[in-house]
């Protein structure tokens, strides 16, 4: 873009110089800090708000460069729009609804950065464009991949969303789903961007080959993320935004904005590094994750085949607990559900003033979003020293007491040893192995993955049926009383 054209005559000396590209930097410089800090419970507040003071920058530089143009009041409507819609749904989405809120966002990011380059495209073919040399081969191939994987991050998260949700659980739409449909939509996607870069001649041909692309790759994207269902879902979400920054970054030399390609590579490459987490976390390869395509997600509500169940209730699981020497607490996803992270503190002070030692057992894969836990247990103030990551604390589960399963199922499933299972080689917490295993849930009903857990039924293990937070909040009263 020419800045001289768009820049009214008293910001011209700002944006024409080096002033814009200066604040990018800057708001770049703040992007990366902000990452940094994310990457801390303690600091993660204040990497939020600098990465997105780095926004506010980015979008006043923008609008510097574009002052006196129509494209500034577009711009302007989009922030009050955009900001307008994301403020709102920070608000009302809740918590546990939190997953699915991300995966819609992964494929905004990616329709957005599909949307740009199409329309760049056209004014390339039509030779309007403001970019210097539409026809060089790095233009070619920044244009092709960026309509490529911002279609699939586009389609496949809102997939995504749709089986997060509940709203779609459905592991095959016709051939679509088949590892032979995936490989052959891929090739032909491939080709396309070829034909698209450098085969086609004639704007004709090129706006064809472009909207050809577009649509297969819509199609990929769907066909590529149908059949993961199961416990692999965590690990498709952080691919996905991991391709929602690949594609933004491929959009930045697609237009030549550096702060785009700084920004979309930040976010691709901390989405791989955060895929890689959770490949290891569920001792998964990607490749296996892809194109496996086993389980379907979603709870199955069987309560069936389960013949030696011991249920208890609170008033029985006090004194438990208060002969106990040592307790873990090990949250998951029904912990959320049930907003009884306050409740299970106030338990764990309880217990603590009697002398027992406490610690929580920290699943990666927890809850429904990476870190899901330690954000739930961060807002009623937990001590960190307190909470122990699965590798730390697994192996101390023998010389404990008691472990107090709330709302977790698959995360301290025994099933993850047989290899037919659907989170087989899954690294689980061995809660069996402590002394007495309480599991706090509502019924005998599956958790995400949807299959049987024989924890419920072993010879150290008590059920006690009710919502997390009435159970806790009861077991509390009846504690107080002894
Ligand atoms: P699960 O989904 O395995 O189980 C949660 C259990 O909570 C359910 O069995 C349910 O049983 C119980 N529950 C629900 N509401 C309540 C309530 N109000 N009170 C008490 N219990 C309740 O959760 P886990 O945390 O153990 O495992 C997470 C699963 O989700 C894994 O399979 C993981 O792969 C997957 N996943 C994880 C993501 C991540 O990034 N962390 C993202 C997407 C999926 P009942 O209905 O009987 O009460």
């Amino acid at each position: 873009m020419d800045p001289t054209v768009l820049v009214a005559p008293g910001l011209l000396e700002v944006a024409g110089g080096s002033g814009v590209e200066l604040v990018y930097m800057l708001a770049a410089l703040l992007f990366i800090l902000g990452l940094k800090r994310l990457s801390g419970v303690k600091t993660a507040r204040s990497g939020n708000a600098l990465a997105s003071l780095g926004m506010l920058l980015a979008i006043a530089a923008t609008m510097v460069l574009l002052w006196g143009s129509v494209a500034l009041w577009i711009v302007v409507l989009g922030v009050l729009v955009g900001g307008g819609v994301g403020g709102w749904l920070a608000k009302k989405v809740p918590m546990t609804a939190m997953p699915e809120l991300v995966a819609f966002f992964n494929g905004m990011g990616g329709g957005a950065s599909m949307f740009v380059a199409l329309a760049e495209i056209v004014h390339a073919v039509r030779g309007e464009g403001s970019i210097a040399d539409q026809t060089a081969p790095d233009f070619a191939i920044a244009a092709a991949l960026s309509v490529l994987i911002g279609a699939v991050t586009l389609s496949g998260s809102l997939v995504a969303y749709g089986k997060l949700s509940g709203k779609f659980d459905r592991s095959r739409i016709g051939p679509l789903g088949l590892k032979a449909a995936n490989i052959a939509l891929m090739v032909l996607c491939l080709l396309l961007c070829w034909y698209a870069g450098f085969g086609a001649e004639g704007g004709g041909s090129i706006t064809f080959a472009y909207l050809a692309l577009t649509v297969f790759a819509l199609v990929l994207g769907i066909s590529f993320v149908t059949p993961i269902g199961g416990a692999d879902m965590p690990v498709v979400i952080s691919l996905l935004n991991s391709y929602s920054g690949i594609a933004a970054s491929a959009t930045g030399f697609v237009l030549q904005n550096n702060l785009l390609i700084i920004a979309g590579s930040l976010v691709g490459a901390s989405g791989l590094i955060l895929t890689r987490i959770m490949c290891k976390a569920m001792n998964r390869s990607l490749l296996n994750v892809l194109f496996s395509g086993y389980a379907q997600s979603g709870s199955s509500g069987d309560d069936e085949g389960y013949t030696r169940v011991k249920s208890t209730t609170a008033e029985e699981l006090a004194p438990v607990l208060d002969a106990a020497q040592s307790v873990i607490f090990v949250p998951g996803y029904g912990l959320a559900v049930a907003q009884a992270q306050h409740k299970v503190r106030e338990l764990a002070d309880l217990l603590e003033q009697r002398g027992c030692q406490v610690r929580y057992a920290i699943h990666p894969v927890a809850g429904r979003m990476p870190g899901h836990m330690n954000v739930l247990l961060a807002e009623a103030d937990v001590p960190y020293e307190q909470l122990f990551e699965l590798e730390r604390i697994n192996g101390d589960f023998k010389n404990t007491d008691v472990a107090v399963v709330i709302g977790a199922n698959d995360v301290c499933n025994p099933a993850a040893s047989d290899p037919q299972s659907a989170i087989a080689g899954m690294p689980v917490l061995h809660v069996w192995e402590a002394q007495t295993v309480v599991v706090v849930k509502r019924s005998l009903s599956a958790g995400y993955a949807g299959i049987k857990n024989e924890l419920f039924q072993m010879d150290n293990s008590l059920m006690l049926f009710a919502d997390a937070k009435k159970a806790v909040e009861d077991t509390i009263a009846e504690l107080k009383e002894l």
